[in-house]
Formats: structure tokens, sequence, C-alpha cells
């Protein structure tokens, strides 16, 4: 338990300390497969609420708008200098409030409305921000998709270049919130220099298994690497941008003055620690077992009936297709039901999606969350069968209160550190 400074809102705003408790209740007791989620470690929650939310630091460090701005140069430089060695970046911004906002960065920096951009869209696995029309990014952008093969649901690499080809964009972004398989951005990289793109690639998802060197970088292949800070990576919730130095100066003024006034310096802070811990080698070997995880939660799901789109992972997800074995069963349905038994999932549009996205025909899991809790393969194997018991009982309207017992114990067995 976070002690000190849940006591300390306790005595001056219950309501509140009481309603942050029971969200550390529900962290602590329910298994969490969200994809995109994990738990930071005490060192960044310490670094996230210090003193640093008090201080104004518009600017760079070394060109602030604000006095007393000594300190938190400091601790940018630090967080800045510490991305640079975990990806090898020659650029990096530090400031964006999340990932969307690096995104957009990018954009702000490098187009002009009218501009025609090609991504993988929501559907096949893709972005709100790589151009979804209720996003800025589709609002602003002339917005083509590349797809996913009908077969293999992978991304298709030749049509891809063919579309490229045939467009000429102006950027194509690569990188994905809901796709399972590596993505190959050295190809990527050659589609966009042959048909003069700059290139995106947003590695928000899978950024802890590239700064561990278990997913092929982007670095080398892309002009622009964004990320968000708080899923594989295991930092505070954030953004970030990395580039060539020929495009710093228009990244950085499009993060601030265009997009964001004062950066969070408590975040920054918490992304220094977090890169810190990245490169660890115990940092490592924790991507090593999130893999492992993902590959024999995967497994035993299909050797249990379920259909899995792309039939495996090579990443920290994968997306489990309820059409074809539970046909009359949406992916809100399914979500809700296992929400009863304390398993924490995300319903998610599939390939030819055809229900809306409030019920959608996809459930999204991810393993970077359980395995900061320390589970490992027996538990894997536990929640395969928790997860296929609770849906067979769905379908026949039976009782779950025995599976919710057994998702208690096994979170019992590996209580979160706070
Ligand atoms: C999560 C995600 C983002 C945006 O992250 P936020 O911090 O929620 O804005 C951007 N791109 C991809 C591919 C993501 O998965």
């Amino acid at each position: 338990m976070l002690g000190n400074y849940t006591d300390y809102l306790g005595k001056y705003d219950p309501d509140l300390a009481d309603a942050i408790g029971r969200e550390e209740n529900r962290q602590q007791s329910y298994i969490e497969l969200i994809a995109s989620e994990n738990f930071t470690s005490k060192a960044v929650i310490a670094a996230a609420g210090s003193v640093l939310t008090n201080k104004y630091a518009e600017g760079y460090p070394g060109r602030r708008y604000y006095g007393g701005c000594d300190h938190v140069d400091e601790i940018e430089v630090l967080a800045i200098e510490r991305a640079k060695e975990l990806f090898g970046a020659e650029h990096v911004n530090v400031q964006p409030h999340s990932g969307s906002q690096a995104n957009t960065a990018v954009y702000m920096a490098m187009l002009k409305p009218g501009d025609s951009i090609l991504t993988l869209s929501l559907e096949n696995g893709g972005h709100l921000t790589h151009g979804h029309p209720k996003n800025i990014s589709g609002m602003l952008y002339n917005v083509a998709h590349y797809g996913v093969s009908e077969e293999t649901c992978m991304i298709e690499y030749d049509a891809m270049e063919e579309l490229a080809h045939k467009i000429k964009p102006k950027m194509i972004t690569i990188g994905a919130s809901a796709y399972s398989r590596t993505i190959d951005f050295r190809r990527v990289g050659e589609i966009a220099k042959s048909c003069g793109a700059l290139l995106l690639a947003d590695i928000a998802h899978i950024a802890g298994l590239v700064a561990a060197k278990l997913h092929n970088s982007p670095m080398d292949h892309a002009d622009f690497v964004t990320t968000t800070t708080h899923k594989t990576l295991r930092g505070p919730r954030g953004g970030m941008i990395m580039c060539k130095k020929e495009f710093a100066k228009e990244i950085d003024s499009a993060v601030f003055p265009c997009l964001q006034g004062g950066p969070l310096m408590h975040i920054i802070a918490g992304k220094a620690v977090c890169f810190k811990e990245a490169l660890s080698q115990e940092f490592v070997g924790y991507q090593q077992q999130v893999l492992s995880n993902a590959k024999i939660l995967c497994n035993e799901l299909k050797r249990l009936g379920f259909k899995i789109v792309s039939d495996d992972t090579d990443n920290h997800l994968m997306l489990i297709d309820l059409r074809k074995n539970y046909p009359d069963i949406n992916g809100n349905q399914a979500q809700r039901a296992l929400d009863l038994v304390n398993i924490t999932t995300n319903k998610n549009a599939v390939h030819n999606e055809s229900r809306s996205v409030f019920q959608a025909s996809g459930l999204r899991l991810g393993t970077p969350a359980v395995t900061t809790r320390g589970m490992k393969e027996p538990e894997m194997i536990k929640i395969a069968d928790l997860i296929n018991r609770a849906m067979l009982n769905l379908v026949a309207n039976n009782d779950s209160s025995q599976i919710k017992e057994e998702a208690i114990a096994l979170c019992d067995k590996f209580p979160l550190f706070y």
C-alpha cells in the first residue's frame, strides 16, 4: 500500500482517498490483462508524486521562460540522455503529455492540412491518432490506409508498397495498438524512401521490447519514432518523440509552444527513472518473461478452442476473435463477463469488423502487467482456464462465483508491491 500519501489524503479528503484506496484494491485483486497497462515501480511513483509538480519550466533545458529551472534542467537532461542511450536516438523530446500528443506534434512539425498520410486503420490494429476521422489527424490530413492480409491478418508490405507509390503520401505511419506480430521496420523504411515519404514509427506498445532488443528497432529506418512511456516500457503515463538531429528544431517547437505549455516535470522525472530501469539487465529478463508468458497464454487459449487473430503472437499481446466459436457473444459482453470474475481485458475491433465500436468482436489480452506481478507459465495456463470457464458460463448462463474466487486467490499469491 502507498502508505504515506493516502494516509495524508485520508485526513484531508476522505472521499477521494477512499476512492483511491478502492482503486488500489481493484489493482491488487484483479488479473490485469489490458495490453497497454502496467504497474510502475515505487521509484517511478515517488518521482511522479514529487514537488516537481510545482514547477513551471516552459522551454527546454538551458532555454527556459522561467527562473529557478536549474534543477529541473538537470532532471530533463537526465531523462533525455538516458532515452538516447536506451534507444540509440539522435534527438529526444520527453515533454509530450501522452502518446497522442507525441504523434500530433510530429504531424504538426512536418505536415500541412490537406497533406496525405498512409496509415494502418483502427480496425486492423492501428491507433486513433493514425488518421481516425474523430481524431485531429483524420480531420486535418488526407488519410489512406494500408491493411492486413485476408488470410493471415498480417500487414501486407507488398500491398503497402503499391499503395504508397500510387498515393505518394507525405508521411507513412507504422505502429499499432492491437497487432500481435513482429513489424518489419526495415521493410517499411525502404517503402517510405522509395516513394519519398517521411516515416513515423509509433512504438507505443512495443517500446519495452524494442528497448530490451527483443523486437527489431525502427531507429535506423524511421525519421521519427514516438512512444508512450507507460505501456511495456513501464514508466509514468506520458509520451516521447525521438528523431534525427535535422528535425530537432521543428519537433521541439511543435511540442512547445505549438501544442503544449509547461512540461510536467514530475512526469519527466518519472520518465528518467523508467529509462534507468529499462537500461538494466533485470528489465531485459522482465521483457523476456512478458514474451514467453504471451506465447504460453496464446497457445493455451488456442488449445482450448479460441481463435487468435493471425493465429499467434510475437509480442506482448494477442487478440481473440470471438466470431468463430462465440458468434452470438460480442466483445463487450465477453469483457463484462470477465470483469465479473476479476479479469480485466478490453473489447477490440477485429479485421472486417461488422459490430459497432461499443460491441466489437474481439478481445485484446496482454501480459505486461501480470508479468510485473511475477506471474509465469503456470499462472498463464491458469488464466487461460479461468477465461475459458467464464466464457462457457456466460453462454450457459451459469454462475461464475467459483471462478472469481480462484482469480482472487491467484492475485493474492502475487501481491502488488506498493
Ligand atoms: C497507446 C497508443 C498511443 C497513445 O497513447 P496515449 O498516451 O493514450 O495518448 C499512440 N499510438 C499507439 C499505437 C498506441 O497504442
